[in-house]
């Protein structure tokens, strides 16, 4: 019986099964680490350990209970123990195409969707599902789209972005872009409302994308896990502008709370034809086989529009537009500039005008500023670095969900929160 794997007599073999991974670590490039913002989140958990109140404005968790008719629901369905249809089951997915068609004004169609244990997954699998292209992402970007790309093999490319053009690729950079590299198969990544920004686009803006999008050849994929939490007028679906090249993608995890649970989706638009679809289905039946039974019924109950559905959706947006324009305003009057967000529960503030009384304290990166702001002031935020700023740029993420959601939801949102915060 060989012992170790030199008894192979492999030329220059490895003589352990640590060693072979080892050496098969060191040649492979598509390696990715755990994501450094877990890091923050366990140096406040530390603090407070000591005793310490920590404000906690890293972690992107919805603070919103789940919405209580889909939690009934899978306390029923609990024992549902079958392994059910790839794509998910016919009815969840009528229902989640008929609310985006309800909510967004888009056409989504149960045919074209794929329910999958979490939209995190599906852009993978879209990635993976691609025939070798250039994967844009504006920067600052959520913290997922670079590695999964690397992870799938792709070519990513960081289109930077500016605080004056609100955090967002221009019409005019995409075209330049486009035009200064040449033709070629592109997937540009638009998250709006976006994690870390908290922005969406303005409309002009966004028909101006879609026709440069267009006029390129470039497929689009709208990760819009934050529309339902759209809170500053209406969310505008990208699909609305280009549908014929739109990827969409949302999920259960922040409009109904429930991260935990693992739901996302997607809608393939007809005009992409059926292969990607196909192998979509393909990596599905793969690896994740299909989402949990119990999961996929309270779904279906959580898409289906009802008066206490909308309640619950107006409800979490107006205390979100409410404490989201409270916290800006109490930025800017402290002199850090950032912008009123418009969905979600982020903001991206840039702390540059201090940047020389912090660099008089050996403060110059935007995580030596989060780590002195935990340290100091006892405030969680991530790094704009960790979104893909450079770490110069006095910059941090802030989530604002240090409340108490399920007290929210009980109480009638006021039009602004000056009185009320008064009286925490
Ligand atoms: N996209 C964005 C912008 C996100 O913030 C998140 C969650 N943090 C996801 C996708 C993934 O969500 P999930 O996998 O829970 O559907």
């Amino acid at each position: 019986m060989p012992d170790s794997a030199s008894s192979y007599g492999i030329p220059g073999s490895a003589t352990s099964a640590a060693d072979w991974l080892d050496r098969g670590y060191a040649e492979d490039y598509n390696a990715t680490a755990a994501s450094d913002t877990l890091l923050i989140n366990e140096q406040s958990r530390l603090l407070e350990e000591q005793g310490r109140r920590i404000i906690k404005f890293g972690f992107g968790q919805s603070p919103f209970p789940v919405f209580a008719p889909a939690v009934a629901t899978l306390a029923e369905h609990a024992a549902d123990k079958a392994y059910l249809p790839v794509q998910g089951t016919a009815a969840l997915r009528e229902r989640v195409a008929a609310f985006h068609r309800y909510m967004d004004g888009t056409d989504w169609r149960a045919e074209r969707v794929l329910i999958a244990p979490g939209s995190k997954l599906l852009l993978f699998a879209l990635m993976k599902a691609l025939p070798a292209s250039e994967i844009l992402i504006p920067a600052p970007a959520w913290v997922s789209y670079a590695p999964q790309a690397r992870l799938a093999g792709q070519h990513a490319v960081r289109l930077s972005t500016t605080f004056e053009n609100r955090w967002q690729v221009t019409p005019e950079q995409l075209d330049r872009y486009c035009r200064e590299h040449g033709p070629t198969r592109r997937l540009l990544i638009l998250n709006a409302p976006g994690n870390p920004t908290g922005l969406s686009y303005e409309p002009e803006v966004q028909r101006e994308l879609a026709a440069v999008a267009r006029r390129h050849g470039v497929v689009v994929l709208a990760d819009e896990i934050y529309g339902p939490l759209h809170h500053r007028g209406e969310h505008r679906p990208f699909a609305r502008d280009y549908p014929e090249g739109t990827l969409t993608t949302s999920g259960l995890s922040k409009w109904c709370g429930a991260g935990g649970w693992r739901l996302g989706v997607l809608n393939v638009p007809d005009a992409l034809g059926d292969e990607l679809l196909t192998r979509l289905l393909g990596i599905a039946s793969e690896t994740w086989s299909s989402v949990a039974s119990p999961v996929q019924a309270a779904a279906a109950t959580a898409y289906s529009i009802t008066p206490a559905l909308e309640v619950y959706l107006d409800t979490q947006r107006q205390w979100l537009s409410a404490i989201g324009r409270w916290c800006a305003q109490r930025l800017e009057a402290s002199g850090v500039r950032t912008h009123v967000p418009d969905g979600g529960f982020y903001l991206f503030p840039d702390f540059s005008a201090y940047r020389e009384a912090l660099r008089v304290r050996g403060i110059t990166t935007s995580t030596e500023l989060t780590e002195t702001l935990l340290e100091e002031a006892g405030v969680a935020l991530l790094p704009g670095s960790a979104f893909g700023c450079e770490p110069t740029q006095l910059t941090a993420r802030l989530a604002y969900v240090d409340f108490d959601g399920a007290g929210l939801l009980e109480r009638d949102p006021p039009a602004t929160l000056e009185t009320d915060m008064a009286d925490p």
